[in-house]
């Protein structure tokens, strides 16, 4: 699954630059997450580390839109590192 930045976002900056796939991005009101680049932190960390540095609780959430297996977040990730 790919993470969802909700409005209880503050926008103090703190995720963006943890994100190892630069999946965070400032957007028109909030920072928002590009559902194609974000594979839960599959590949480099054991939990979404996005959501550990929020000091927000339940700010970033699971996208209902976007649920994928951890296989399919692991392709995610080998493509987005082949791409580039
Ligand atoms: Fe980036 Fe990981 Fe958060 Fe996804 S879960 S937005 S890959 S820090
Ligand atoms: Fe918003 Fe949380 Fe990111 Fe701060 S760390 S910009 S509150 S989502």
């Amino acid at each position: 699954m790919a993470l969802l930045i909700t409005k209880k976002c503050i926008n103090c900056d703190m995720c963006e630059p943890e994100c190892p796939n630069q999946a965070i991005a400032m957007g028109s009101e909030i920072y928002e997450i590009d559902a194609t680049r974000c594979t839960e932190c599959v590949g480099h960390y054991d939990a979404p580390t996005c959501q550990q540095v929020c000091p927000i609780d339940k700010t970033i959430i699971i996208d209902p839109q976007h649920t994928e297996s951890r296989e399919q977040l692991w392709d995610k990730y080998v493509e987005l590192y082949l791409v580039e």
